[in-house]
């Protein structure tokens, strides 16, 4: 039976006792990891968040019921246990930070006892993530996991010190609110007093943390909860954390210097990793260009080569059509795997496949200098010797060839760029690579829709000196955005926003923007600019990833204690359910079921 704790009160954590307590009387409660008995004594493995310690049942010191409780206790039963630290008689446990010592009970009770789980609790678990999944209660358990939950409480008060210190105020924003334009579909919530109608779940605090500048709060800040209904991918969360950030007065420096400092405090309080300061800033241009990506991973080369020219007029149609059409003929170098078997070549022209490519065209360069490729009988001896060269190919080297657009090529270049240094075993996970992309494009051309879309959000500003471009070449104009990059993955973004009511109307213009959508859908903003707007920027970090990355960890979900999965559903609660009839009459709804889906109409 289940005792209370009546009279009882933890002195400590498992792993707060130590062998300055030696001789001491504590009192600790936790799960039990295991027991083991050894005829005479019962040895139990006692954990809480903190990690594990030896509790010692001798019964002449426990008495004969403690000792009887003591051999009835299962895994992840509570116990309570008083008792005296003593130094250990048998051999330390190195792997144990209270390897050293063990408590010699006196008093245990039972706090409550468990069935057996569903999957050991333990490091490492080899469990199915499913499982863990449906059964996060107990996952949440495990070591690993407490671990990062623990590291993202402090990562967020390591921000809130440091943005205290800086000036900034924490101010919250609403939940149900209206649409904000991030570019992903709102998640909806019908409104009850008003029929038909709906709240959007925000996408960020965007457009309030503009507000809160116009109003005076020249520095905000907010850990943020976000809501994005975005398609499905695996390592994306429906709700998500932002560490987000607005400042007035300032331009894009001024942000870069702030986030610097934080990112060099916080990195190094979190997990001891010095950022050097200034973290190097490279434009978005140089960054397709190298490294075909706009978050490149610089701890390894293996950079893109345009080799356009030297292809130009060489009799391989895939590179002269991908020309005429416009596009580009890019490779990269992989060092040393010119040997590399056909099989596996195959393999990385299907990977390509993946990200657009119609193939992918390779030449090895032999160990004897003669070359083994899929296009040198298209080609002249001294095209191939320039195409080499310019590859700065040597004798056992792999060149790897995309030709098509260029967003094309880039996507499959930095895709398998990516793909052979993971391959290749050439991530260093000790390395903490820090890098600005800035002057990213202000639009995006979008075939779906056929128009420009904004590339951050219709608020970010174009730069100076490429705003009279905005008629005669869109596409052409840059942002005052940036974006900081770790190890090939976005850590966070932003951009200094547009304050001018001008700029404004023409940058909704050429969005496809009517006045009236403009005015319905943010109306508030526009009008709110009409009362003294100061110039202001901002930037809003991924608090989940910054994390993940930080306790380098495979997934967001390792970092999130309730995560979704992929199909954006919790294998725990069942969410999202159907709801009563009256729920719905209340809210004027009614479904229609499909076959294969649930319609709201
Ligand atoms: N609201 C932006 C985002 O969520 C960040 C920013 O511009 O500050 O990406």
């Amino acid at each position: 039976m289940a005792e209370s704790m009546k009279g009882m009160h933890r002195s400590h954590r498992c792993t707060e006792v130590s062998s300055a307590n030696i001789g001491e009387t504590v009192t600790v409660m936790g799960w039990v990891q295991k027991r083991r008995n050894l005829g005479s004594l019962i040895f139990i493995d006692l954990r809480d968040r903190s990690g594990i310690l030896q509790i010692v049942f001798d019964e002449p010191k426990v008495g004969v019921e403690g000792f009887a409780k003591a051999g009835t206790l299962r895994s992840e039963f509570v116990v309570a246990v008083t008792g005296t630290v003593e130094k250990r008689t048998a051999a330390v446990n190195e792997n144990l930070k209270t390897g050293d010592i063990e408590v010699i009970a006196s008093d245990i009770r039972i706090l409550s006892e468990s069935e057996t789980p569903p999957f050991p609790i333990e490091e490492h678990s080899q469990t199915k993530e499913d499982l863990r999944l449906r059964y996060r209660y107990l996952d949440l358990r495990r070591p690993d996991i407490q671990r990062n939950l623990m590291m993202k409480s402090k990562v967020a008060m390591l921000l809130r010190n440091f943005m205290e210190k800086e000036g900034f105020l924490e101010v919250e924003t609403p939940i149900l609110t209206k649409s904000t334009p991030e570019g992903a579909r709102d998640y909806l919530v019908p409104s009850r007093v008003h029929p038909g109608t709906f709240y959007a779940l925000p996408q960020s605090p965007q457009l309030f943390k503009q507000l809160l500048m116009c109003a005076g709060y020249d520095r905000y800040f907010q850990i943020a909860r976000c809501f994005r209904d975005e398609d499905l991918r695996a390592d994306r969360q429906p709700e998500f954390t932002q560490a987000d950030m607005e400042l007035s007065f300032v331009d894009v420096d001024d942000v870069i210097d702030v986030n610097e400092r934080l990112l060099q405090y916080v990195f190094k309080e979190a997990i001891g990793i010095d950022v050097q300061l200034p973290i190097p800033r490279m434009s978005w241009q140089e960054a397709m260009d190298r490294f075909g990506s706009d978050k490149p991973d610089t701890r390894f080369g293996m950079e893109l080569v345009n080799v356009s020219d030297i292809v130009k007029e060489c009799g391989f149609g895939v590179f002269t059509v991908a020309l005429e059409q416009g596009g580009s003929v890019r490779g990269i170098n992989a060092k040393g795997q010119g040997a590399m078997p056909r099989k596996k070549i195959d393999k990385l022209v299907e990977f390509a496949k993946g990200y657009g490519a119609k193939g992918l065209a390779y030449l090895a360069v032999n160990e004897d200098g003669t070359y083994k490729s899929s296009f040198a009988k298209f080609m002249t001896e001294d095209e191939l010797k320039a195409l080499v060269e310019k590859m700065q190919g040597e004798l056992g080297d792999l060149l790897l060839f995309a030709a098509d657009k260029n967003k094309v090529v880039w996507d499959v270049l930095g895709a398998l760029r990516l793909e052979l240094a993971k391959q290749l075993e050439l991530l260093d996970k000790n390395q903490y690579n820090f890098l600005w992309i800035t002057e990213f494009p202000l639009l995006e051309w979008s075939d779906e829709e056929n128009r420009f879309m904004a590339m951050h959000h219709p608020f970010t500003m174009p730069m100076e000196e490429d705003w009279g471009k905005i008629d005669s070449d869109p596409g052409a104009v840059r942002a005052k955005a940036y974006d900081i990059v770790l190890n090939g993955t976005e850590l966070g973004g932003g951009s200094v926003r547009i304050h001018q009511n001008d700029i404004q109307e023409k940058m909704l213009e050429v969005l496809g923007f009517s006045k009236e959508r403009a005015h319905e859908q943010f109306g508030f903003l526009l009008d709110a600019f009409a009362y003294g707007v100061p110039p202001h920027a901002g930037l809003a970090y991924g608090l989940d990833r910054m994390v993940m990355l930080m306790m380098k960890c495979d997934s967001i979900r390792d970092v999130i204690a309730f995560p979704k999965v992929k199909d954006a559903s919790c294998l725990m609660t069942d969410a999202p359910n159907v709801v009563d009839d009256k729920q719905l009459e209340e809210l004027a709804l009614s479904i229609q079921v499909t076959a294969q889906e649930e319609k709201i109409v």
